[in-house]
């Protein structure tokens, strides 16, 4: 099979940039001659595919893994990994801001150096990235093929031109940004999640399209490098999904940092004029245009189904949901599963790494574990972070399962109070008249860190009554769940409870 040069990135190429592309997709790289059947073939080597490949070939099963671009897939390469590690930086910025509501003085001004904060992320990336390497795959004994797979049959798909037979296989092909239509933003040039780390120069203006987590994560941390931020988000509210009270308290931090975040507004054109990009915004009938250096779009995710000639293996599909599986992952070809965002509504790289487990227990044994029997937190990496697992109070209500809601404001902790992180809540739903947890949204700091507490409970089975028992360390923000659980067990003491401990007590003065 031919070889092939490895990556389209821009960012320059330094020592990290160089070590990232020979883990990901080593120039000169020669696939190999491939086995007469593969037990599984995976098509996608993000963190599906990479989980589920590793996962059967330590089982012992002969496995190909094939990729057309980078291992690592988003994740690694252009998602989480480079934006958790700039937003880091962004955070040390705005704290550097406050220096002095820490009792701490910054000598001089504050000058963001754009480049080295791209420099530490590559660096980073590149570090991460050994564990998603070609040499890791290649040890355990994976055959890595790079090249886009085409499926010819039910059993066979061909790379670029080699035909490759398999018992089963797994589509991992992920997704990518949802473009939208905008008359002339493509003419003038605009930045995804696919090429917004390879700057190197900081945009002085920066208008961000789409009001979800990842235009949130991004726009909070580029107004904090210092871009003069605007947020234009076509919904009435930002970040749709999660409780109004937690996007409340997000909006209340953009207001300080100083992002700009227009609701119900469309971005209906764009232009270029004397080299800055003018932008038409429309908010219900007021019209206004924004001059910006670049624009970020996040205004969703596409599941990679094209080019794969799924109608050739029988596997149903939609454009927009992706690859069509039952709870087992299965697709309409019971040889081909499916896993992570090409057929996930919950496009997260955990929920990958579990659907690929899943599917490699399912079609390589006679396994029946199911999607809907995971429970699955995420959170949106802001400042501070929106944490959330289980059910949402208006799903309860649309479910009619009646909840009662335990509420703990963070300044209500004593850690939070003194790392000056008091902004937001914890909120531990319960069904009426027990301690099972149905669901939790917690705002804070460290939320993705504290929702995983509470995620275990769930999955073990553990009400707020067993966590009200539970020792947390002082002071630590996780407190604020103990808080919760106290709270629950001071609402079941009852008048006639409380009457009967009035008198046991009575009879010991
Ligand atoms: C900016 C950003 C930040 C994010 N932050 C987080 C976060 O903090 N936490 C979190 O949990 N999630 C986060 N996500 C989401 C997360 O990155 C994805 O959910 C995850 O990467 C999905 O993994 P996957 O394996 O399903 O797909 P991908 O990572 O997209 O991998 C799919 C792979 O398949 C390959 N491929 C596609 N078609 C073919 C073909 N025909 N032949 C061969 N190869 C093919 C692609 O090249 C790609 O490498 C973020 C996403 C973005 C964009």
């Amino acid at each position: 099979m031919p070889t092939r040069n490895n990556s389209s990135s821009t960012a320059p190429l330094d020592k990290a940039e160089r070590e990232r592309r020979e883990n990901v997709h080593p120039d000169g790289w020669r696939n190999p001659v491939p086995a007469a059947c593969y037990s599984l073939v995976v098509i996608g080597a993000g963190t599906a595919g990479l989980v589920a490949a590793h996962a059967a070939a330590a089982l012992g099963a002969k496995v190909a893994l094939i990729e057309r671009h980078l291992l690592g897939g988003d994740c690694l390469n252009v998602g989480c990994v480079p934006s958790k590690a700039i937003i880091r930086t962004s955070r040390l910025y705005a704290e550097m801001r406050h220096a002095t509501s820490y009792g701490a003085q910054i000598p001089g001004d504050i000058r963001v150096d754009f480049s080295a904060v791209m420099q530490r992320m590559r660096g980073i990336r590149a570090r991460i990235s050994r564990a998603d390497s070609v040499r890791r795959l290649t040890d355990a004994g994976v055959d890595v093929v790079f090249g886009t797979a085409r499926f010819t049959g039910s059993e066979t798909l061909t790379v670029d031109g080699t035909t490759l037979r398999f018992k089963k296989a797994i589509i991992a092909t992920g997704s990518r940004p949802d473009m939208p239509s905008i008359p002339g933003l493509v003419e003038a040039g605009y930045l995804t999640n696919e090429n917004v780390f390879d700057l190197t120069e900081l945009p002085r203006r920066l208008l961000v399209i789409g009001g979800g987590p990842l235009g949130c994560e991004l726009a909070q941390a580029f107004c904090r490098f210092g871009s003069k931020t605007i947020i234009a988000q076509s919904w009435p509210l930002f970040l749709p999904l999660e409780e109004r009270d937690a996007a409340q308290i997000l909006s209340d931090a953009f207001a300080r940092d100083g992002v700009e975040v227009r609701l119900n507004t469309r971005a209906v054109n764009v232009r270029v004029e004397a080299g800055q990009k003018l932008v038409d915004l429309v908010s219900d009938d007021h019209k206004s245009t924004v001059a910006v250096d670049a624009i970020l779009t996040g205004t969703g995710r596409v599941p990679n189904v094209e080019g794969l000639n799924l109608e050739a293996a029988g596997v149903h599909y939609d454009a927009d949901d992706g690859i069509c599986v039952n709870d087992f992952l299965q697709t309409s070809n019971r040889r081909i599963y499916a896993a992570g965002d090409a057929c996930l509504e919950h496009k997260f790289t955990h929920t990958a790494d579990a659907s690929a487990r899943i599917v490699v227990r399912n079609a390589l044994f006679p396994g029946r574990q199911r999607l809907s029997a995971l429970t699955i937190p995420w959170c949106t990496y802001t400042d501070p972070e929106i944490a959330h697992v289980g059910l949402y109070v208006r799903q309860a209500h649309n479910e009619d399962i009646s909840v009662k809601t335990f509420t703990i404001p963070m300044h209500d902790v004593d850690r939070a109070i003194a790392d000056g992180e008091e902004a937001g809540f914890v909120k531990i739903h319960v069904k009426e008249g027990t301690d099972r947890i149905l669901g939790a949204t917690i705002v804070a700091r460290h939320a993705g860190e504290m929702i995983n507490e509470i995620t275990l409970a769930m999955v073990a089975g553990i009400g707020l009554r067993a966590l009200a028992r539970v020792i947390h360390a002082y002071p630590t923000q996780g407190e604020a769940i103990k808080k919760a659980a106290d709270a629950y067990s001071r609402s079941r003491l009852t008048p006639f409870r409380k009457g009967l401990l009035r008198r046991w007590l009575r009879g010991w003065a």
